[in-house]
């Protein structure tokens, strides 16, 4: 017999620890099932030397403060954790960890979502499972042909690895930038590939202002202004200090995307090459929602259609936290808190308790 609850959360990284919080303020009975042994979602696994693109005053959860790192402007991800596994025992959530979820399904006027630890009954779900678990690949001429190690950014660590080796980073948003300024500043042979120019923001901006710029987005979309473009007209990195050094040290320069992978490396368009022992494809993610398939709530173009982070589809499920399409900046810790709010108000209303 399934478990009851009126709303089980799926994922308990930082967008499921958000509706958590705004869920109990509502009075809403509530799990989270994580697949993850411990606390922390996808932070617990990123690179070493990673840093928030925000200061921690700018990178809070509603309801508490991240504390500042000593030492630090910018937290590392083990601060993150640490914040996230203390915020979850401060409000005491009922996190069930090492809880897959393979499917969601309809069952009569609820949902039945199947775990591997077993199933629960609910009246509402809330996707929150993040893009960190799907790596995205582009396709890729001599693929295959090539003999040296391909990995995506989940599986970069630390520089230390690499001792030794030539190693191509392709591409040009945050986490291209970080690791390859990682890589440049241990000294190794470094060819750092972008499919544009990287487009760099100014150096005084940082989170603070992209939230700003996302605020300034939903905004004017709410009022039926003209689409602001939000973060994305700002640029494609934020310079951290990592970064700013490397470039300006002239250790970052980036060349054009190669058209295919030899055996030993790549090679670009007008015949020239570079030899390879390693590939790190910074190309980022898709989300995770293949739990949702049962429930067929895609659309013609692929996408699940939302307006702002309920299913159009399925109006007891809601999806949170994976990009701008279920809220602007819902994707960062601090953007997370209002659609997670919305989220939760509209659950409450579903089940008559507002
Ligand atoms: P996740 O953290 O991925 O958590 C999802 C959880 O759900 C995980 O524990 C996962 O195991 C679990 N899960 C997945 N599938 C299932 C399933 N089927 N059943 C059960 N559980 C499941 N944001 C900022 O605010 N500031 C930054 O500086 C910043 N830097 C970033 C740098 C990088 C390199 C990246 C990739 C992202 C960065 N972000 C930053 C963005 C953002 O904060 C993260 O992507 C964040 O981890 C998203 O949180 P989430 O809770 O939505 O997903």
């Amino acid at each position: 017999m399934p478990q009851r609850t009126d709303v089980v959360i799926v994922g308990g990284g930082q967008s499921g620890l958000a509706a958590g919080y705004h869920l109990r303020r509502l009075g809403v009975e509530f799990v989270i099932l994580d697949a993850q042994a411990g606390p922390g979602g996808a932070w617990q696994h990123t690179w070493d030397s990673l840093r928030l693109f925000s200061p921690a005053q700018y990178s809070s959860l509603p309801g508490r403060l991240m504390p500042v790192q000593p030492g630090q402007t910018y937290p590392d991800a083990r601060h993150v954790v640490d914040y996230l596994a203390d915020y979850e025992k401060r409000y005491d959530f009922p996190v069930h960890r090492g809880a897959r979820v393979d499917g969601v399904h309809h069952d009569g006027t609820h949902l039945r979502v199947e775990a591997d630890t077993g199933a629960w009954r609910a009246r509402a779900v809330i996707s929150a499972t993040g893009t960190w678990t799907r790596p995205f690949l582009p396709a890729a001429h001599g693929r295959r042909e090539f003999q040296g190690r391909q990995l995506h950014t989940v599986r970069y660590k630390s520089p230390e690895e690499f001792a030794g080796q030539r190693v191509i980073v392709v591409g040009g948003g945050n986490s291209g930038a970080q690791i390859a300024a990682d890589l440049a500043h241990a000294g190794i042979d470094l060819t750092w590939v972008t499919q544009r120019p990287p487009r760099y923001l100014a150096d005084d901006i940082d989170g603070r202002a992209l939230f700003d710029a996302a605020t300034a987005r939903r905004r004017a979309l709410e009022e039926g202004r003209t689409d602001t473009g939000g973060v994305a007209s700002l640029g494609d990195i934020v310079a951290v200090p990592p970064v700013r050094e490397a470039r300006d040290t002239g250790l970052l320069t980036a060349r054009p995307m190669f058209t295919r992978l030899t055996r030993t490396g790549v090679e670009w368009a007008d015949g020239t090459r570079a030899e390879a022992d390693a590939i790190v494809w910074c190309t980022g993610f898709r989300p995770a929602l293949s739990h949702l398939a049962p429930l067929g709530l895609r659309g013609p173009r692929g996408h699940i259609p939302t307006a702002g982070t309920q299913a159009l589809r399925e109006p007891r499920v809601h999806l949170l936290g994976y990009g701008d399409w279920t809220g602007p900046a819902s994707a960062t810790l601090i953007g997370v808190g209002r659609p997670a709010r919305d989220a939760a108000r509209a659950i409450a209303e579903l089940l008559g308790l507002r």
